[in-house]
């Protein structure tokens, strides 16, 4: 079953929206004021991104709040609902019933990792589920209840959402579930819900990354061995190399470049 993502809406306007939040801020002007420079057109498009661009870079975060995206998620397994809705704060769900919808032969597609077939085990997974679908059907047809008959359904069972949620959430939630240690399923997930905004408003969609992108953090902060395994590990430096450079400078004692160093400076100069 293939996960889709659709981006169904999102705030009018976020970048003005968020440069109205950020200038009522800093200046002594009232919304009103900053909302007809907006509205007339004396703050400029360019100056509007250019603005915006340069507080993404602070700590400054509250402003992401005040714009939201509406997103459609379908053929997701519960495996995958379950890691979701447990971000709770500026993000609001709403999910296929297992008591209201009952699961219709054609419809009980389960989701398959892949490695189940990569390890051989594809016939086992397949017979499995169509065991539990005999199960269920069954019980829905000799009247137990589709909130009862749920039970024997497997974290492979496949779900919908619509959920809302806010820029500031939505960047953590990218932070945390791009990073190549997030499950696969859930990664993938959130890695379209990023080409959607990106594809909507590129200007916001290019700060979605995993917590060690360019305009997150910039290093990564998990344990060291992942950090080894990951295929983007060696483009970010992690937090314990960052913090012993850190220690050899203050400590005064950072390797001094030798006349070796310097040779091969120059050398590489020529062409
Ligand atoms: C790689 C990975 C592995 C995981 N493994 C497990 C696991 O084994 N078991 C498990 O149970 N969960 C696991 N989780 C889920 C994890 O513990 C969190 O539940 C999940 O990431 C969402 O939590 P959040 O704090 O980011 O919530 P969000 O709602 O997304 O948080 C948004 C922000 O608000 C802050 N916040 C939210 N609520 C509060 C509060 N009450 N007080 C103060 N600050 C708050 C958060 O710290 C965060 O900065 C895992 C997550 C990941 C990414």
């Amino acid at each position: 079953m293939a996960l889709e993502v659709t981006l169904i809406d999102h705030a009018r306007d976020p970048l003005a929206k968020l440069y109205g939040a950020y200038r009522t801020c800093y200046t002594p002007k009232t919304p009103r004021e900053v909302w007809s420079e907006i509205g007339e057109g004396r703050i400029t498009a360019a100056q509007i991104r250019e603005f915006i661009q340069e507080r993404l870079k602070t700590g400054h975060a509250s402003p992401l709040e005040q714009v939201v995206f509406w997103f459609g998620l379908s053929g997701v397994s519960r495996s995958l609902s379950h890691q979701l809705v447990r971000h709770r704060i500026g993000i609001s769900f709403e999910q296929q019933s297992q008591r209201y919808v009952k699961y219709k032969e054609d419809r009980l597609e389960y989701v398959t990792p892949k490695t189940w077939a990569r390890n051989g085990l594809a016939a086992e997974y397949d017979a499995l589920m169509a065991e539990v679908t005999r199960v269920y059907q069954l019980a829905l047809a000799k009247g137990v209840p589709a909130e009862d008959a749920r039970f024997v359904l497997p974290n492979a069972t496949p779900t919908n959402f619509q959920i809302m949620v806010n820029f500031a959430e939505l960047l953590h939630i990218a932070d945390l579930r791009l990073c190549w240690r997030a499950q696969w399923e859930i990664r993938h997930m959130v890695a379209l819900m990023r080409r959607e905004v990106t594809k909507a408003v590129p200007e916001l969609g290019a700060y979605l990354q995993p917590k060690c992108g360019d305009r997150r953090t910039g290093y990564c902060d998990e344990p060291f061995q992942d950090w080894e395994r990951c295929p983007i590990g060696k483009r970010r430096p992690h937090k314990d190399q960052i913090f012993e450079l850190f220690r050899k400078h203050q400590a005064g004692n950072l390797e001094p470049l030798t006349e070796e160093d310097l040779r091969r400076v120059e050398d590489e100069g020529q062409e």
